[in-house]
């Protein structure tokens, strides 16, 4: 597989009243073709400002890339300038994000406002951009789309307004498509479809799929790998398996001890385990986690872990993992 994305050792800073805050603290990852990435934290853990980041659409408060790589092909984005990064945003990646109502224009009729966005990125003539939204339109399974074409925005659900902007996402046939919580404030089984058109979409057209979720039952009915964020850092990546399966990391392993356990609550979101964040203003030198880690040793709050690798392409940010630590179970989470 061909790798299309590489993110190497960001770090991301706001600059706010109150001070520096390190929002994004070394955050490394690849990305496959064809692939889709979740990227799974509590809010405040730094995954909506790596998505961000890699867009370089960062909202306020003012973003700085302190340092690092984001490496598009042979393109570092960290170092490209504006008018590079509008080329790229139109054209290799795009972003969907969770309130679509923002994002659609509500005076312009869906299939004026998706005609435009192909024409800016192809040269078709009106019927042929026309005909063009509504093979999108099909693709994310709206029904009827010739006649839905000319209604607007308050027209359609919630559910079908966010359809329309991954068609609108979709219109650039970009290698790579950033959705950040894209499924967050539709109901659960909208959510459902969603997800399912999302796959689809990787099947059909092959573009790379950057996930961006704090709900562990999105992860797991989408994503290919997953990368846990804690602190403005990853903690574990691996495949879906290693994640839900074999987790090495006790961050990891206390989301999933979360989760609630009857199989009739449907409620997979992230509740809150006991303890807070580590303050970015002031971040810990060693493991973010520390603070409400039940293993914490003493080199945990002096020593920032390297990511250990407790099999093939899984790594886990956690002391645990060192050959010398008497704990077992995180150095062989098969078990074994
Ligand atoms: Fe817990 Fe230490 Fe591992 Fe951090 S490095 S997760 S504090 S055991
Ligand atoms: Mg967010």
């Amino acid at each position: 597989m061909n790798k299309i994305l590489e993110v190497r050792d960001l770090h991301v800073t706001f600059h706010t009243y109150a001070g520096q805050v390190k929002a994004v603290r070394g955050v490394s990852f690849d990305l496959y073709e064809g692939e889709i990435l979740a990227i799974v934290g509590e809010s405040g853990s730094g995954k909506s400002v790596t998505a961000q980041t890699i867009m370089k659409l960062n909202p306020m408060p003012p973003t700085q890339i302190e340092r690092g790589k984001i490496l598009l092909g042979d393109k570092d984005i960290v170092k490209a300038s504006e008018k590079e990064m509008m080329a790229i945003r139109g054209k290799d990646i795009s972003m969907i994000f969770q309130d679509p109502m923002t994002s659609l224009n509500p005076t312009m009729t869906i299939g004026r406002q998706l005609t435009e966005a192909i024409k800016h990125h192809k040269k078709l003539s009106k019927d042929e951009a026309q005909k063009e939204a509504i093979r999108l339109l099909k693709l994310v399974r709206i029904p009827n789309p010739e006649s839905r074409i000319f209604q607007y925005p308050h027209e359609f659900s919630g559910g079908m307004r966010q359809r329309v902007m991954i068609a609108m996402a979709l219109s650039c046939q970009p290698k790579l498509l950033i959705a950040d919580e894209p499924t967050t404030a539709l109901d659960v089984t909208i959510q459902a479809q969603i997800i399912d058109i999302l796959k689809e979409i990787r099947e059909k057209t092959g573009t790379s799929i950057i996930i961006i979720t704090h709900d562990l039952g999105v992860v797991a009915n989408m994503a290919d790998r997953v990368a846990v964020m804690y602190g403005g850092k990853i903690v574990e990546t691996g495949s879906v398996d290693d994640i839900f399966y074999r987790p090495a990391h006790p961050y990891t392993k206390a989301l999933l001890e979360s989760l609630p356990k009857t199989d009739t609550d449907k409620n997979t979101r992230l509740v809150s385990i006991e303890g807070t964040p580590p303050d970015l203003l002031n971040p810990p030198v060693g493991c973010p986690f520390a603070g409400r880690c039940k293993y914490t040793m003493k080199i945990c709050k002096t020593q920032m872990p390297p990511h250990f690798e407790p099999s093939k392409d899984h790594k886990s940010a956690c002391w645990l993992l060192h050959e010398d630590c008497p704990y077992s179970d995180f150095k062989n989470p098969d078990g074994g």
